[in-house]
């Protein structure tokens, strides 16, 4: 309620705002959490809380009134679709030279994502994350998150013989006859409910085509991990539909917080204001870096530093798919939840999760979503004309991002006889270059912040979520985003409060 005094206060509900509320509570801290997108706790009029990926409504987007799928095209058909606006689970968020595509709700990523949960090497690390001791990130933090999120393994005598996972049987078989290293990738999906499902005792998930717009089941979300662990701690309290528009100090000490009331239509129906001793910016690395640069610029927080907005970047995503000969087909029935890739990363810099085309129909495609070492860097700056943010990303940027799956993708085809689909991105276009999954970047720790997230001109301000990291993570990010959190937080609570 508007003119409370709360002594901390969550901006973000994804995994860096959900350990800070953890955590924080644990420590008898009251919490605070604020979630611009809604609580996806209510079944809809289909006795279903998420929609679909092969049936997309109002659910499926935030604020949009055409569906914008990440693979558009197929056999050159365009497959989106008009839907009513709505603030739905999945942002696909326009910058000018690349789609960012995010969670919206109570959950933030972990409601859209496909769950995989991967640790990086050890021997990449220092180059993620530099200035973070890797000896207490190995030992400590990285099992933390990887327990708190129940991070699992598919067993690998069921991936040997199961019809859904026929396609990674593909990409293994392909990798290895190239002698690419092929892995197993860790997830949070339920491996023993996704059995069940394909036996046929269980409701279809993963095995029905959910993913990206919410999974009615199998799926530990943040919902049913650390934000179910926060709420029963009695302390942590979340408001959904709620936007943070501004953090500025308070005459009386601790920060004003600043927020609109959203109805589903995603108009403002009140604004309220909070006083907070303590605030932790778990926007994601889009919303972090949005509202800080918005907060430097505007006169709200002028003291932050120069590097607020810099050092962003893709995680090097791309897209590809290859057509596979008459003999290798990858299955009509595809599990939505990758669970195998191929590790190039240090010979080639890419690392390509193989990636299921849940069509319904046999494709004869292999598609793969590649993590590659791209060097580039982006920033987030004030437009005042426009009275937004800019990202100066280009689409031509992501061409070391291609050459890098290249190093992977030509030699399999060159081995196979095979070529690449051009029939996934457009007309005639081979690479999804258009967009990232995985934003990173644009408060980064010991730059932007202190070691530990401080934004140190103002005390008690503190970022704590995938703005820290900068740009690149070698693999999925969520886990990294999790254990530094837990990292932060433990010192946090120790020294800070
Ligand atoms: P987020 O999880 O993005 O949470 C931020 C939250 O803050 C959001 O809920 C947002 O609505 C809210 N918010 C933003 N601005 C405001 C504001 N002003 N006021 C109030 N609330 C606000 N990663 C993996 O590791 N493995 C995967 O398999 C994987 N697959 C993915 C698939 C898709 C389709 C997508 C989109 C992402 C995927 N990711 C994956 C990436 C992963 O989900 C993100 O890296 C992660 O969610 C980022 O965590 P975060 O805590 O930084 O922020």
């Amino acid at each position: 309620t508007s003119g409370e005094r709360v002594p901390a206060l969550v901006i973000g509900t994804g995994y860096g705002g959900a350990v800070a509320a953890l955590r924080l509570a644990e420590a008898g801290v009251a919490v605070h959490m604020v979630e611009m997108g809604m609580a996806w706790d209510t079944p809809g009029p289909d006795g279903k809380i998420f929609c679909s990926t092969l049936a997309p409504d109002q659910r499926s987007y935030w604020l949009r009134t055409r569906t914008k799928a990440p693979l558009n095209y197929f056999l050159g058909f365009p497959i989106d679709r008009d839907i009513p606006r709505y603030t739905g689970i999945l942002d696909a968020e326009e910058f000018s030279g690349i789609t960012v595509y995010q969670g919206r709700g109570v959950g933030g990523g972990s409601l859209v994502n496909g769950g995989m949960a991967v640790t990086p090497k050890r021997e990449n690390f220092a180059t993620v994350l530099p200035s973070v001791n890797a000896d207490e990130m190995y030992a400590t933090y990285y099992p933390r998150a990887n327990a708190g999120l129940g991070v699992g393994l598919i067993d690998p005598a069921w991936f040997d013989t199961t019809a859904c996972y026929q396609y990674s049987r593909v990409g293994r078989k392909h990798a290895q006859r190239s002698g690419f290293p092929f892995v197993f990738v860790p997830d949070v999906y339920d491996w023993d409910y996704m059995k069940r499902e394909a036996a046929g005792t269980a409701t279809k998930s993963a095995l029905a085509g959910e993913i990206l717009y919410g999974n009615n089941h199998g799926k530990k979300s943040l919902q049913q991990t650390y934000l179910a662990r926060a709420r029963a701690t009695g302390r942590v309290t979340i408001s959904a539909l709620h936007k943070v528009t501004s953090v500025t100090p308070a005459s009386g000490g601790g920060y004003t917080v600043v927020i609109d009331q959203l109805n589903t239509s995603g108009a403002t129906t009140a604004t309220k204001t909070v006083t907070a001793d303590r605030v932790f910016f778990a926007a994601g690395s889009v919303g972090t870096s949005k509202l800080l640069v918005k907060l430097k610029a505007t006169g709200a927080l002028p003291n932050l530093n120069n590097e607020i907005g810099k050092g962003w970047g893709d995680n090097g995503n791309v897209m590809c798919g290859r057509a596979n000969h008459l003999w290798d087909p990858t299955g009509k029935l595809q599990s939505t939840i990758p669970c195998s890739g191929i590790d190039n990363w240090s010979a080639g810099g890419a690392f390509a999760e193989v990636a299921p085309l849940p069509t319904g129909i046999e494709t004869f495609a292999s598609f793969y979503l590649s993590i590659t070492k791209n060097p580039n860097r982006a920033a987030f700056t004030w437009n005042s004309a426009t009275s937004s943010v800019d990202l100066n990303w280009q689409t031509a940027w992501k061409q070391p991002s291609i050459d890098m799956a290249k190093t992977i993708f030509d030699k399999i085809n060159a081995k196979e006889g095979t070529i690449y689909r051009t029939d996934l991105f457009g007309i005639y276009k081979i690479w999804g270059d258009h967009l990232t999954y995985h934003p990173l970047g644009g408060a980064v720790l010991n730059k932007a912040t202190d070691n530990y997230g401080r934004l140190t001109a103002y005390p008690g301000l503190y970022v704590i979520d995938g703005a820290l990291i900068p740009g690149n993570t070698s693999v999925n990010p969520f886990v990294t985003i999790t254990a530094l959190a837990e990292r932060n937080i433990d010192t946090i609570i120790a020294t800070d409060l």
